[in-house]
């Protein structure tokens, strides 16, 4: 069965994966991200090579915008020296083999589309709710990229005019609603109190409280909730996909708020779409930068 290397940059590791094309993991290597990060990723990856010749290509996913056809990051201001290195023909020539680049939050949910939740299904967005608000388009198998490399922001979709300033310098886009930094801020504005510590709820303790009837907690819930489900239904109502996949580090307390969001949902959804959890956590990026070359 054939083998890649799949690479996952972050912030402060890399993650690197040798995967066979079902999907499966042989081998699971993370390395701290040193800068510059060009030559050391291609030393990171020459070494992996040696150890398993017989891959057949290497898939890269990387913070920042991406141009996939020419396999450089257009925009990354947290690894200096990154934006603008041209990675794809610089790997491709020290490793002989094919090499494609692409931005982490497409590559978490072409995982997810191939071998994850949304596997037989031909238009899938997934969504990421983390830190921030994230996400990927992959139809009929194939990571939708955009002019810029830009598809997938859904962080960035405006929710409320004038609403709060994001990180991106325009009024009210959606990441400053629905994220865990946009549930820190519901948690002080709904004077959310944990019980048990008598201190303010943490984002991963609010739903748990919203749940035991804490009518704080619920009202911020239920804040979250209804402009989590305004987003899928701007997004169905674009895209008409089949398949929305839900994932990142909010939606571990999923167990605790998924019917309540689907109940909101229903009502906003002009065409019928599966919405799922994802079946990957932090792998997802590896998974489908491997996917990429697979
Ligand atoms: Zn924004």
């Amino acid at each position: 069965m054939k083998k890649v290397l799949g690479v996952d940059i972050g912030g402060t590791k890399i993650r690197m994966g040798v995967v066979n094309e079902a999907g499966e993991v042989l081998a699971d290597i993370t390395v701290p991200t040193e800068l510059p990060l060009y030559p050391y990723l291609e030393e990171q990856v020459l070494k992996v090579k040696a150890e398993f010749p017989d891959i057949t290509g290497v898939g890269i996913g990387t913070r920042g915008i991406v141009d996939a056809d020419t396999g450089t990051v257009t925009f990354e201001k947290e690894l200096p020296g990154w934006e603008g290195t041209p990675a794809k023909p610089l790997l491709e020539a020290a490793t002989g083999l094919r090499v494609e680049l692409n931005n982490d939050a497409n590559c978490a949910a072409l995982a997810e589309a191939r071998i994850g939740a949304g596997q037989g299904f031909s238009r899938v967005v997934c969504i990421t709710v983390g830190t921030g608000l994230g996400g990927g388009f992959v139809f009929d198998g194939q990571v939708m990229n955009g002019a810029n490399g830009g598809s997938g922001e859904i962080g960035h979709l405006i929710l409320y005019p004038n609403g709060l300033v994001c990180g991106c310098g325009r009024p009210g886009c959606s990441e400053q609603y629905v994220s865990g930094t946009a549930l820190k801020r519901l948690i002080k504005e709904e004077d959310v109190v944990d019980p048990t510590t008598g201190e303010l709820a943490k984002p991963h303790t609010l739903f748990k409280l919203a749940s035991q009837n804490i009518e704080s907690a619920k009202l911020a819930r239920d804040r979250f909730l209804a402009d989590f489900a305004i987003i899928i239904s701007t997004l169905q109502a674009v895209l008409d996909m089949d398949c929305i996949v839900i994932g990142g580090g909010v939606s571990e307390s999923a167990d605790e708020w998924w019917d309540l969001l689907l109940e909101k949902v229903k009502p906003l959804l002009i065409k019928p779409v599966e919405i799922k959890r994802a079946a990957f956590g932090n792998e997802a990026g590896m998974l489908g930068a491997a996917m990429l070359v697979v």
